[in-house]
């Protein structure tokens, strides 16, 4: 895993980030939302361009709620991916930003200190900001003596 906060992030094409985007929405129509009724979809873009969906999925306990963006890492991690560019988050409107939660953002940090946070602008087209505009001074890996890049 990247999290390396020297490096600066890589540049987004807009074609990508759009596609990012629309893969966020096609992924938000499996969200499971039943309590919140605020449906979330996201999309994990690798080093390697594999793209990793995700949704939101909820719990009746409402403390066991997992993130659209968390079950894209998830999914991503556990099928071998290490390294990641950028990530598009869209919420029920597709004209309304929709950033990560603080948790989410902390869990992205994990996987990419230099990913780059997609989500729509009032005109439903992507906006970028880099992850760390988004979490000033987060704590990493690196702080417990650990490298970047989530080598053992
Ligand atoms: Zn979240």
């Amino acid at each position: 895993m990247t999290n390396d906060d020297a490096r600066a992030p890589a540049p987004l094409d807009p074609e990508t980030a759009s596609d990012l985007l629309d893969r966020a929405r096609e992924a938000r129509r499996h969200s499971y939302s039943p309590y919140s009724g605020f449906p979330v979809g996201a999309a994990l873009l690798a080093e390697d361009g594999r793209i990793f969906t995700g949704t939101n999925v909820e719990n009746a306990s409402y403390g066991l709620t997992t993130c659209a963006e968390r079950t894209a890492v998830v999914k991503a991690v556990s099928e071998g991916a290490r390294a990641f560019r950028a990530v598009a988050v869209v919420g029920p409107d597709d004209r309304a930003p929709c950033p990560p939660c603080g948790s989410c953002r902390q869990i992205l940090h994990e996987v990419g200190a230099a990913l780059l946070v997609v989500t729509p602008g009032e005109d439903g087209e992507p906006r970028v900001t880099p992850l760390r505009e988004l979490l000033p001074g987060a704590f990493g890996g690196e702080r417990l003596g650990r490298p970047p890049g989530g080598a053992a």
